[in-house]
């Protein structure tokens, strides 16, 4: 499992590389995020749950869900919304109250 970054979608926050526990985050000269060394990522998921525009792609491990299937999140006010996208392409949504989160 890795992310992977959308220079496209990226607007140089920067709040990915804040959160980052393993540092593995850096911005180009031309302000967008990059990772560095994918294989180096663990998968913590705290710059996914940080970046306000969706340009975080992580990669599900072969263990639970492989062949391309990924999750984003999407920002709704109090919710952080799970986008899980299987490798048909199927979206399903987990909605998680972010003022409630240690209830699940
Ligand atoms: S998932 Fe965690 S370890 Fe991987 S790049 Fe994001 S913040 Fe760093
Ligand atoms: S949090 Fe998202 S928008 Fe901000 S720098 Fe990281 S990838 Fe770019």
């Amino acid at each position: 499992m890795s992310i992977k970054i959308d220079v496209n979608k990226c607007v140089g926050c920067g709040k990915c590389l804040e959160v980052c526990p393993g540092s593995l985050i850096y911005k180009s000269k031309d302000n967008k995020a990059y990772i560095k060394y994918e294989k180096d990522c663990w998968g913590c998921t705290a710059c996914l749950k940080e970046c306000g525009v969706e340009a975080i792609k992580y990669y599900l491990g072969p263990d639970i869900g492989g062949n391309g299937s990924y999750l984003y999140t999407k920002k709704d006010k109090n919710f952080l919304n799970w986008h899980i996208v299987n490798k048909e392409g199927h979206e399903s949504v987990l909605k998680i109250n972010r003022k409630e989160s240690n209830k699940y």
